[in-house]
Order: C-alpha cells, then structure tokens, then sequence
C-alpha cells in the first residue's frame, strides 16, 4: 500500500486583517518547525498570501488560495487567476468548498475547470465534496458525493489526478461543532478511494490524499487520523489559532 503523507491545511476563510495574517504565521511557523512527517498549508484571503508567503519562505509550511476564476487574465472583474496565484508563491487552492457551493454558486462543473486550470500553473487542488444533512438524513451521501468526485474530475488525465487532495467535508460538520465520528469519516472515505480504484486503478487510487474537514479540534484529530482512509484534514476554525493549529499538527506527539 502507497505511504500517503499525512496533509493538514488550514482555511482561514474570511478572517484576519493583515497584520493579523502576518502575526499568526509567524508564530506557527516558530511552533512547529520541528514537524517533519507531516505536509501543512495555510489558506489565507487574497489579500494576505503575498506577505504571508515571504513570512513562510524556507519554511515547512505552504500556503494556498481559498478559491481561483479559470481563465489566465482578462475582463472578469474580481476575479483571481490561477496564474497570480502561481506567481506570488502558492501552491495550493481550496475548490468547491461548500460555502462557495451555497453562497456564490460553485458547480461541480466551474470546480472541474478550475482544477484543470490550476493544474495548468503548477498548483495543487484541495477538492471538497460533502452532503448536507439533509441527504444524510435521505441516505444521500454516497450519491451525493459520487456526483461530486465524477464531476470535479471529469477529462482529467491520471498522472493529474494523483497530486489532486480531496477534502471530505460534511455540510452538516462545518463550523458546527459536531465533527464527524472516526467512523461516519472513515465509511465515506472509504467509499471515496474505492471510487479513485474504479475510475484509475487501484495503485493510483492509494496515492490520492483524502482529508476530513468538519469542526477538527486538537481534542479530535488523533482519532480521525487513526483511520486508514483519513490522510489529513482541512481545518478552519481552529486554525486561526496558531496554538490551536499546532497542535492539531502535531496529533502524532
Ligand atoms: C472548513 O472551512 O473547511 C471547515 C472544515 O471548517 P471548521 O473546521 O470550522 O468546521
């Protein structure tokens, strides 16, 4: 079985001014530079990656953007291209969170150009899929997120979707405070990699980092990361807290 390095991100969504970006980074960076064995990203807002990549240069934290447009440039007025993103340092982008799925309108169509997009510049897709608890409830989830791994994924050569993170994120999970158990995150998961088997093979299929985002505490995470499917997780909340963060980095001590 391919040895999948553990990948913590932490979506900041939109929080902290600057100075605040600035500020925290700086102290994570000094809190876990001892950590090896795991990969960590930050995902600031736009207007805070520029400086947060120079705080993190030569560091063992990466940093991505929360959301990207697909075309290179042109009259798409507030828009980001992958490209910019590219420039200043990024290396990875958040699609198809959920808050983008409800509040502007993400489909897994617009998520599938934008990775083929980000793939184009050299960076790395965070892909989320999860269901509401209302198709939870209707027994929905395995349908729901099929639709959503099919569609983001749609045309994309394999050797693509190797470096692709899927981020599993139950709806009902974020922000909530009811985290997925281990269990109900490692079912989906599970299910998730027997997916990747039958659209790439098996051999690619456990290479494919899959994490769980959902209220991930420090109190929580070691659980979750027991689970053989779980190779990560994409935080929010607790990663504003560069403590927090830590910690949660750091599950395995
Ligand atoms: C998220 O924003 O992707 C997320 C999982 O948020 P939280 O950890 O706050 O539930």
């Amino acid at each position: 079985m391919a040895e999948r390095i553990p990948f913590i991100a932490g979506n900041w969504k939109m929080n902290k001014s600057l100075s605040q970006a600035i500020d925290t980074v700086t102290k994570l960076k000094e809190l876990i530079e001892d950590v090896q064995d795991v990969e960590v990203a930050v995902c600031p807002p736009f207007i805070a990656l520029d400086a947060v990549v120079k705080v993190l240069i030569r560091s063992n934290i990466a940093v991505g953007a929360q959301n990207c447009f697909w075309e290179e440039k042109g009259a798409y007025t507030g828009e980001i291209s992958p490209l910019m993103l590219a420039d200043i340092g990024c290396r990875y982008c958040i699609v198809g969170h959920s808050e983008r799925r409800k509040y502007f309108g993400e489909t897994d169509a617009n998520v599938n150009r934008k990775v083929r997009a980000l793939y184009q510049f050299g960076l790395l897709p965070i892909i989320c899929v999860g269901e509401t608890l209302e198709q939870r409830q209707q027994g929905l989830t395995m349908n729901v997120v099929e639709e959503q791994i099919r569609g983001c994924l749609s045309g994309l050569p394999v050797n693509k979707v190797v470096d692709s993170v899927i981020a599993y994120e139950p709806v009902w999970a974020i922000g909530t405070g009811h985290t997925a158990t281990p269990e109900q995150a490692q079912e989906v998961h599970s299910f998730i990699r027997n997916l990747l088997a039958e659209l790439y093979g098996e051999e690619n299929a456990q290479k494919i980092r899959i994490q769980y985002g959902g209220s991930v505490t420090p109190e929580n995470i070691k659980g979750l990361m027991a689970m053989p499917d779980i190779d990560g997780a994409l935080v929010g909340g607790a990663s504003l807290e560069p403590e927090k963060f830590a910690r949660i980095v750091k599950f395995k001590q």
